[in-house]
């Protein structure tokens, strides 16, 4: 998946302030839906193939989100409460499987575009029941890609959290691997955190080196590429950096249980030997990665 390019998705920002645009969408001969939950999951048809239904009765706009169109078809995300919500929205006739987009991505094709927005809008809906200035219970609007509190009249949006994430290279034109505890075993990537609040990205990709492997002084700090990561709801801002001092590295094992450099070919026989998994083919750090690879 490119996320440099312009996306597969029409979200018709500007149609969908109209009251009845979602409504007349959702009777569309074309119209399909995608059912998620709060915490991001789906029904899978097949490995990789989202299950789409025809909608049927009437538009219901406190869980039903109107996210664009894809291929010609107006797509629509029901939010429902858990796994066994999503099984109850189908017939029995209709196996799926039910699953977090994480542990499935490499299956996906350009599809993974509509899934990361569907999983993004179910964690939210989940998340923005009410306000979170004064308390009241939210109404949706534009198609429940908003909500409105009606005391207050604070607007809320899906929320977006930015992260870094960063190919740090030293005068060998080494990359700096490392994993966290919580990842799967064999699992190494591109290092990646927060932004603070107050801060710039680049401060971010100077702080999060130090902090977590004891690298300062970086320089040549280059935007790469970004893309959504909805898990929960982050959106990941890719940079290039070089380390001057490569020999400072000590992770912080609280954080990072190993990190290290590796030259092309180390990384090329981890991959080949399957010592090392490398990240979803669809993450920007597998193309920060290949990137470095190819040049
Ligand atoms: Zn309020």
């Amino acid at each position: 998946m490119d996320w440099t390019i312009a996306a597969g998705l029409d979200r018709m920002v500007d149609a969908r302030h109209a009251d009845s645009f979602a409504v007349e969408l959702w009777h569309h001969p074309k119209a399909q839906l995608l059912v998620v939950s709060e915490r991001g999951h789906v029904a899978l048809r097949a490995p990789g193939k989202l299950t789409f239904t025809r909608p049927t009765g009437e538009y219901r706009p406190e869980s039903d989100v109107f996210v664009g169109e894809w291929q010609g078809s107006p797509i629509f995300v029901r939010v429902v409460a858990d796994d066994a919500a999503i099984a109850a929205a189908f017939q029995a006739s209709c196996p799926v499987k039910i699953t977090g987009l994480r542990p499935v991505l490499d299956a996906f094709d350009d599809e993974v575009q509509v899934a990361f927005v569907a999983a993004a809008i179910g964690r939210w809906s989940g998340m923005a029941k009410f306000c979170s200035r004064c308390g009241t219970a939210l109404t949706p609007a534009c198609g429940g890609n908003m909500r409105k509190c009606g005391n207050c009249r604070l607007e809320h949006f899906p929320r977006t959290d930015p992260a870094i994430i960063v190919a740090v290279t030293d005068a060998d034109d080494r990359i700096l691997l490392g994993r966290q505890p919580v990842w799967e075993p064999k699992r190494m990537s591109v290092l990646a955190g927060y932004v603070e609040a107050g801060e710039s990205a680049e401060q971010a990709v100077h702080r999060e080196l130090a902090e977590e492997v004891g690298l300062h002084g970086l320089t040549d700090v280059r935007y790469f590429a970004s893309q959504p990561w909805p898990f929960p709801r982050s959106l990941m801002l890719a940079y290039t950096a070089h380390c001057p001092h490569p020999d400072q590295l000590a992770p912080d094992t609280a954080e990072i249980e190993t990190a290290r450099w590796f030259t092309r070919a180390d990384f090329t026989a981890a991959v080949e030997s399957n010592e090392l998994l490398q990240p979803s083919k669809h993450s920007v750090a597998y193309r920060l990665i290949h990137t470095w690879l190819k040049r």
